[in-house]
């Protein structure tokens, strides 16, 4: 495994394909890629303390709040080792700042932040014409791959469905909360930590936002 940075957060809009490039760079690099929503349900299904706490907060329909958020990363922390590239997390600056006083207590600061920028009209554009398998989750531009609702997913053969939530009015109220709650976190740390901070255009094609990101995982320190 080449020598990479280990501490990594991976910030963007919705459809900024955040998730995805998160994907590729754990598996090229061997970074755990972790994202609150999935240890949040791994938790309440094993029907930990933690899990129980989370559930009953996203049983209502409520994002957890940010000392449980925070709670849960810590946790996975402990148990797995000072590595990990978050996606989506921290979600607000209260997150960001609870997350760098436990990581400066351990003396193992954040090593790059990622901000992966999309213009909203692009945001718009990506998510109305999203197509996702009913079946894996895969997600699909419509006219990018000539596709339609109804067609069979081309990796398992599943339904295209368009997800309840990418709608305009659903992606209006995605859009305020990322503006109130999660572009605050990209000043903290473009401010905080400009060294580390790096801005990259999310409108490009998915293979050269990788070959850019790669190249600022596998960068030496210093
Ligand atoms: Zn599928």
């Amino acid at each position: 495994m080449k020598a990479s940075k280990q501490r990594i957060l991976l910030l963007g809009p919705p459809a900024s394909g955040k998730g995805t490039q998160a994907d590729h760079l754990s598996r090229a690099f061997g970074i755990p890629h972790v994202s609150t929503g999935a240890l949040l349900r791994s938790e309440c299904a094993r029907g930990t303390p933690l899990g129980l706490e989370a559930d009953s907060w996203t049983s209502r329909g409520l994002l957890v709040p940010d000392e449980l958020a925070v709670r849960v990363i810590t946790a996975w922390m402990a148990g797995n080792g000072p590595r990990f590239l978050f996606d989506g997390f921290p979600r607000t600056t209260v997150q960001a700042e609870h997350l760098d006083k436990a990581l400066d207590a351990a003396n193992t600061p954040i090593e790059l932040v990622i901000f992966l920028d999309l213009s909203e009209s692009e945001i718009h554009r990506r998510i109305l014409d999203r197509l996702t398998c009913a079946a894996c989750g895969t997600t699909f531009g419509g006219s990018l791959h000539g596709m339609k609702i109804g067609d069979a997913c081309p990796s398992c053969g599943g339904d295209l469905i368009r997800r309840n939530d990418d709608t305009e009015e659903a992606l209006s109220e995605r859009l305020r909360v990322y503006r109130e709650s999660t572009l605050p976190v990209v000043t903290y740390y473009r401010k905080k930590n400009p060294s580390i901070f790096h801005r990259v255009d999310a409108g490009e094609g998915s293979d050269e936002i990788f070959q850019k990101l790669s190249a600022l995982v596998s960068a030496d320190k210093g």
